[in-house]
């Protein structure tokens, strides 16, 4: 063997390192590369970092309050190789991913659109593809509800219109959950989610609300305050469904569920709520708790047929949490735009 290499390289190594300070990297980042995917009826942004080999140790940080839509990753041990050190990324899901080197690490730093937190992005690696001449790769996924919430088509809604009122607002906050998490916010972020996946699909979709505010003014009467609501439904020209969305609370946290109102005034009342009631449980996901016959206001004064939809408890500790995470009121939003596509394919 070649013992003379051997000894001139650990000569060098035994010279040279202590002169830089620091160990040489072992790894090189050789390249970046972006396409935007699609993988079960989801989008994403893919970015494939290439490395020089199998990735190591990474560490994944999350830009936190103050940066809150970056996310940087480092390379212990790492230098970059020869490729640009910026590439801007759309702005679907991310803006631009940048690398430096620090030290002995190489970090890159992706700004994203939606905040850096855990449902939005999802790291992991892939090995050499030698067909098509890849290195070793560290992938980041990154996703971006708002975007998958603005594409999707709702089948079977266009045309159609439809009165949409989020419970409680302004002086009314409605029932607060345990860290103070209040439903009218809650039901007018799941009703706006709600109209704009309608519209977005051909529907005509009238609030009650479409801000934090009373409907007929404050210090109303109740009576007067949910007329306002049902008028709005009246006046609306071809209204074909009055949709009230709520949170349900109750004094034991445990009670938990989904459940959907109505008043049989028509015969379309009851066919109403099991499609919204069915649509919310199919993307939900929570306990079904079947739908009820009541006599409230909105539902018994209004001509059309009407449903009132109580998502979960806002008292419960998992399902507030739930009704306070945008995946989960997308959710919802998709599982009553489903409900109402249903129940108008179940009138013809
Ligand atoms: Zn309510």
């Amino acid at each position: 063997m070649k013992k003379w290499r051997f000894l001139y390289l650990a000569l060098c190594c035994f010279f040279l390192l202590p002169t830089l300070g620091m160990a040489a990297p072992v790894q090189r980042v050789v390249s970046f590369q972006s396409q935007v995917m699609e993988e079960d009826g989801q989008t994403f942004l893919r970015c494939e970092i290439g490395l020089s080999q199998a990735p190591a140790d990474y560490s994944v940080k999350e830009g936190g309050v103050l940066r809150p839509k970056r996310l940087l990753i480092d390379f212990p041990n790492t230098d970059l190789g020869d490729f640009p050190r910026e590439y801007p990324l759309g702005d679907t899901y991310a803006r631009r991913a940048a690398f430096y080197e620090a030290g002995d690490h190489a970090r890159v730093d992706v700004a994203m659109v939606a905040p850096a937190e855990e449902a939005n992005y999802r790291v992991s690696t892939l090995p050499p593809d030698k067909q098509n001449k890849l290195p070793w790769r560290l992938v980041i996924d990154i996703y971006n509800e708002e975007e998958q919430g603005a594409s999707a088509q709702i089948d079977g809604v266009r045309g159609h219109t439809i009165v949409i009122d989020p419970g409680h607002g302004g002086s009314d906050t409605g029932a607060v959950g345990v860290d103070g998490l209040r439903e009218k916010d809650v039901t007018l972020l799941v009703a706006q989610r709600v109209q704009e996946l309608l519209r977005s699909s051909g529907a005509n979709v009238v609030m009650t609300r479409e801000d934090d505010r009373d409907v007929y003014g404050p210090n109303a009467t109740d009576a007067q305050e949910l007329q306002a609501r049902v008028d709005v439904g009246e006046a609306a020209a071809k209204a074909e469904v009055f949709l009230s969305i709520h949170c349900n609370a109750f004094a034991k946290p445990a009670a938990n569920g989904t459940e959907t109102f109505y008043y049989p005034k028509t015969w379309q009342d009851m066919a109403l709520a099991q499609a919204l009631q069915d649509g919310m449980i199919d993307h939900g996901g929570r306990r079904n708790r079947g739908i009820k016959e009541a006599r409230f206001y909105v539902l018994h004064n209004s001509s059309l047929p009407a449903a009132l939809v109580e998502l979960a408890f806002i008292t419960n500790p998992t399902e507030k949490n739930l009704l306070a995470n945008e995946s989960f009121q997308q959710e919802m939003a998709l599982g009553i735009c489903e409900g109402l596509a249903n129940y108008f394919a179940a009138l013809r």
